[in-house]
């Protein structure tokens, strides 16, 4: 597929720290930062007019769901966006509650796990032609799935065997099943539920939810831009490699905590490649695939040479090669710095507390932006895009027609309805239109309710 949709789902850790010892649930801190939601769309569920999704679920844990993207600065842009939105409604809660006499701050995590080891996700979404035999992807598509934390992982500390320990990746020890249909309850790494957003005779959404969230731009655009690549091999039939696991759920957990890469995973043909050698392995693939069929965009060549770079650091134990692009790496040189500095073991609450704080979105406060504004971390996106990306949607997308949609019906002060397929004009009878094509921009049927909107009285 030349041209993809893609979507970024992301939950965040939410904590109220009280500085007048008052304290407040996670529930109440979350139900204030979104009372200007439900003042603005009646409902802690709503679709903003740059056509993402912004909701608060059961529990404590803000979802924002990127628009529709069909390009990759656009998807890192909107998702950025997210953050932005997030920090503003942190910004009016805090008011909100000074005025209430609750005096405190209000912490946003863009991470996986919070202190009473609840895990939540970030969500890839990725359409595909529906003609794929879904089998035939998921078998290949796991083993990638399952080792890609090498790349992109946001690594973390955890405990075993009484020892601290730093691994790849956050959500690695909370999957518990390679593909299901439900998210919460077990964790799949491919969720098939069948919620195609398009057209269900032609495509599919695929549903990703094993990734860890990403505080670096360039680690976002890596673990996308390879994804993508996977999976145009797997839709081009060309190759096919047999690297099925034998048990997926053990291995993300023994890849995770084996820091150097050379877990030994055993497949089901009774191979025993190391965790490195499968990402080679796809790496070289997906290399050959594109000097065949050249880049279909401009960040291929990037992207590949960011893989090899990470792979051979990895390889080497030389993290310096990437420690400014790669989440984990990032991460690593802030841990082990500091720890060394001050002379500090791993399980210091100290460590625990950087490795949280690299999280907070923040701009201030938050480590990872401040390595980057120290120029230690790399990025994709402008300020000016992200500024852009909370104002607009996406332009070449179906989040263009739901966006005016939007905006119509607000600037009219009409009561609507919309979601991902559907937009609704609750005032007119039948005036509910389904758009299922996520690519195309503009929709004659929706124009025709916004002219109603604006000709009624
Ligand atoms: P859950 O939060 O329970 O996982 P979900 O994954 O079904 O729900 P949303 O949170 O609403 O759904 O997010 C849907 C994501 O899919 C959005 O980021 C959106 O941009 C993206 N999306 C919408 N249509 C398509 C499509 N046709 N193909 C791929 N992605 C799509
Ligand atoms: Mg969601
Ligand atoms: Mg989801």
């Amino acid at each position: 597929m030349d041209r993809r949709i893609y979507g970024l789902e992301t939950e965040f850790g939410l904590t109220y720290v009280p500085s007048d010892g008052r304290r407040l649930t996670p529930e109440d801190a979350a139900r204030h930062l979104f009372k200007p939601v439900v003042n603005w769309g009646r409902s802690s569920n709503v679709f903003l007019e740059n056509g993402s999704r912004l909701y608060l679920d059961v529990g404590s844990h803000p979802e924002y769901a990127t628009a529709e993207c069909d390009q990759l600065t656009q998807l890192i842009a909107h998702d950025r966006a997210g953050e932005a939105f997030m920090l503003d409604l942190v910004e009016q809660a805090e008011d909100q509650l000074l005025e209430e006499g609750h005096e405190g701050r209000i912490y946003m995590f863009k991470n996986n796990v919070d202190s009473a080891g609840n895990s939540y996700g970030c969500h890839e979404n990725y359409l595909i032609p529906r003609k794929i035999e879904f089998k035939r992807l998921a078998d290949m598509l796991i083993p990638f799935l399952v080792t890609r934390q090498l790349l992109c992982g946001a690594g973390h500390l955890i405990n075993v065997d009484d020892q601290t320990k730093f691994v790849f990746s956050q959500r690695a020890d909370h999957m518990w099943e390679g593909v299901s249909s439900a998210t919460t309850r077990s964790r799949p790494i491919i969720n098939t539920r069948d919620e195609p957003h398009a057209d269900a005779e032609y495509h599919r959404r695929l549903h990703v939810i094993v990734g860890d969230s990403t505080m670096s731009e360039t680690t976002q655009l890596l673990k996308i831009v390879a994804t993508d690549l996977v999976l145009r091999l797997i839709e081009s039939g060309e190759i096919y490699h047999d690297l099925r696991l034998e048990n997926p759920i053990r291995s993300i957990r023994q890849i995770s905590h084996d820091f150097n890469g050379q877990t030994v995973v055993r497949l089901m043909g009774g191979d025993e490649p190391t965790a490195l050698q499968i990402q080679w392995i796809l790496f070289e693939s997906v290399k050959e695939f594109v000097a065949r069929h050249g880049a279909h965009h401009d960040h291929v060549e990037r992207v590949l040479e960011l893989w090899e770079r990470t792979l051979r650091a990895i390889e080497t134990e030389n993290y310096s090669l990437i420690d400014q692009d790669i989440d984990w790496a990032i991460k690593h040189k802030l841990l082990h710095g500091y720890a060394q500095k001050n002379s500090l073991p791993l399980s210091s609450p100290r460590l625990a507390q950087l490795n949280l704080t690299y999280h907070d979105i923040d701009p201030a406060r938050g480590l990872f932006h401040v390595l980057k504004r120290r120029g230690l971390a790399s990025s994709v996106v402008s300020d000016a895009d992200i500024r852009q990306a909370v104002n607009n949607p996406p332009a070449t997308t179906r989040a263009a027609i739901r966006s005016k949609f939007i905006r119509a019906a607000r600037a009219n002060g009409r009561r609507y309805s919309a979601d991902w397929v559907h937009m609704k004009y609750e005032d007119e009878p039948g005036g509910i239109v389904l758009c299922k094509d996520p690519f195309a921009t503009s929709d004659p049927e929706v124009d025709k309710l916004i002219d109603l909107m604006s000709q009624r009285p």
